[in-house]
């Protein structure tokens, strides 16, 4: 099951990027670029409502059930191609969190720092661009990910 999982996130991002699971959503630029992934995490975080209001607000984007984990997958992707557009010094300083105790504040600033932004608007074009594929990495995907999680439980 994971292996399928993960041929279907290689086809996904289909490129030279690395792909690896972890125990959450992120992009390495070390060794060329690695998108670490998670199942631990479901539609329902704190994280994701947030996210899923930030997209309606400022992309009219409607971040559901269905496709937050290629949303995220593709998000991480985003990071791979744009972030040439940052010195390393800008990208390391936009990669420290905020301090709040307003977690949605904290989530917020985190979702409008411009490389999150960037990522977020790749994600987004390419998503809305290709909606044939990605019905299917949606659909494709979310089966995985439902008989991975039936059989942990
Ligand atoms: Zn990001």
């Amino acid at each position: 099951m994971l292996k399928k999982l993960e041929k279907l996130i290689k086809k996904l991002v289909d490129h030279d990027v690395e792909i690896e699971m972890d125990d959450e959503f992120r992009y390495d630029v070390d060794d060329g670029g690695t998108i670490y992934y998670t199942i631990d995490e479901d539609f329902n975080t704190e994280c994701n409502i947030d996210w899923k209001e930030f997209l309606a607000k400022h992309y009219n984007f409607d971040l559901t059930e269905e496709n937050w984990f290629v949303l995220s997958i593709l998000h991480e992707l985003g990071h791979h191609y744009t972030i040439e557009y940052f010195s390393a010094d800008e990208w390391n300083k936009m990669c420290t969190m905020l301090k709040s105790n307003d977690r949605k504040k904290v989530n917020f600033d985190h979702f409008n720092k411009l490389n999150e932004r960037v990522a977020t608007e790749w994600a987004i074009s390419y998503y809305n661009a290709n909606p044939k594929e990605m019905k299917y990495f949606c659909s494709k995907i979310n089966a995985e990910l439902k008989k991975i999680k039936c059989a942990n439980t």
